[in-house]
């Protein structure tokens, strides 16, 4: 039977491989219609400071919301994305999804808390990225500095030159930029010394192996320590329990992300927590100080 099928030349490469390209090219040539039909989305999840547990920012997430092949999340889009200039018609639509959002915010007169915004490598190469935000910050009447941009550590490493520039160019305008996913590549401790960041993100793999051995503890002790002799903010990504949380306050890290506190959830929903003043408020410099 399966001689058969070879020789008629049907299993040239096997069903992943099938799907994977068609998977490439349902995205690819759908990607225009998932921005117009709305299929698209825009989940935030709320990163709290370890001094007071109220929501000091937010991070915007893309959704793919297909009518037919159900949710995707953007391990499923965002990388046959990145392979084309599309990653930046996706990013910068977040981005105008972002600035809406805290529009609304503002005419409800609520505190604007910092939104940070993924960027890919690919939106360095397919327009002058830094130029394009800025004019669309700017034209939105939002405050620069309530615009965060997270550049994960592996897009630095290769272009370390170009990416320090382009980091540069977006802190002297005033928008705050973190570097995601801190320790998950192979990009050496140089960066921390070579670029300026206002924050590093540490990947959650480290609290992935939390309850096996102290390795995952001490690691993240001495990156936290190492931050803080810097003079740079930290997040620890993945927190998904109280015990983790609590061994992260306790070690000085400024800012804790994950389950535990709250999931990547809808604009609505979020501004819905928000009004109501239930489960998670934010933090409001203005009037705590
Ligand atoms: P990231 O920026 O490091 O985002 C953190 C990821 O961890 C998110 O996955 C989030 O949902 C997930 N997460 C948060 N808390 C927890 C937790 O407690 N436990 C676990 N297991 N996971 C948690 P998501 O939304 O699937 O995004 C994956 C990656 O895709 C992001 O990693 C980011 O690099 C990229 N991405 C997402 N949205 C965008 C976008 O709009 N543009 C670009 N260029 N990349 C994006
Ligand atoms: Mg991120
Ligand atoms: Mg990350
Ligand atoms: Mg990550």
């Amino acid at each position: 039977q399966n001689r058969d099928q070879y020789a008629s030349g049907y299993y040239y490469f096997d069903k992943t491989m099938l799907e994977q390209a068609n998977t490439r090219q349902y995205i690819t040539s759908n990607l225009d219609r998932a921005l117009k039909e709305k299929w698209i989305k825009v989940y935030y999840q709320p990163i709290i400071r370890a001094a007071n547990g109220r929501v000091c920012d937010e991070e915007a997430l893309a959704r793919w919301v297909d009518p037919v092949k159900g949710l995707l999340s953007p391990a499923d889009f965002i990388p046959i994305l990145e392979s084309t200039k599309l990653i930046t018609r996706l990013d910068l639509y977040v981005l105008d999804q972002v600035l809406e959002k805290m529009k609304t915010m503002q005419r409800a007169n609520l505190y604007l808390v910092p939104h940070s915004l993924n960027l890919s490598r690919a939106d360095f190469d397919s327009c002058d990225i830094v130029e394009e935000i800025r004019q669309r910050v700017d034209a939105a009447g939002i405050p620069r500095e309530k615009l965060t941009i997270e550049i994960t550590e592996s897009i630095i490493g290769a272009n370390f030159d170009f990416m320090k520039e382009q980091i540069a160019r977006f802190r002297d305008l005033g928008f705050k930029v973190w570097m995601d996913d801190f320790g998950s590549g192979y990009s050496s401790l140089d960066v921390l010394q070579s670029l300026r960041f206002d924050l590093i993100k540490l990947d959650m793999r480290f609290l992935q192996n939390f309850d096996k051995g102290d390795a995952s503890k001490i690691i993240l002790t001495e990156l936290i320590r190492m931050a803080i002799g810097l003079g740079i903010d930290t997040i620890t990504e993945g927190v998904e329990t109280k015990e983790q949380a609590e061994f992260l306050k306790e070690v000085g890290c400024t800012k804790l992300q994950g389950f535990y506190y709250c999931r990547p959830i809808s604009a609505e929903a979020i501004l819905e927590r928000y009004e109501k003043g239930t489960q998670i408020g934010f933090e409001n410099p203005d009037e705590d100080e």
